[in-house]
């Protein structure tokens, strides 16, 4: 079983497109069946539409702080299970 903490460590590869097949598939199958993961991953997505579409790096005050800090509480939820 894969970690939440690996998954979540790749998860902007995979959300721009740059995971490896394998991490791909990885990830999808990690994915289906967690939903904290499933969450984060939402979240990342969210700001990379925010962040990447327009080529904007001036992402909303407090987002990526607010973003960072369910991550770090993620991985370390990930690393104690
Ligand atoms: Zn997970």
């Amino acid at each position: 079983m894969v970690r939440c903490k690996t998954i979540i460590a790749h998860l902007s590869e995979y959300v721009d497109g740059e995971a490896t097949p394998e991490m791909c598939h990885m990830i999808e199958k990690h994915l289906r069946g967690c939903h904290r993961c499933t969450a984060v991953y939402d979240s990342t997505r969210k700001m990379l539409v925010i962040t990447g579409d327009e080529r904007v790096f001036e992402i909303p005050s407090g987002y990526s702080a607010r973003l960072h800090r369910f991550l770090d509480k993620a991985i370390l939820e990930g690393s104690a299970s």
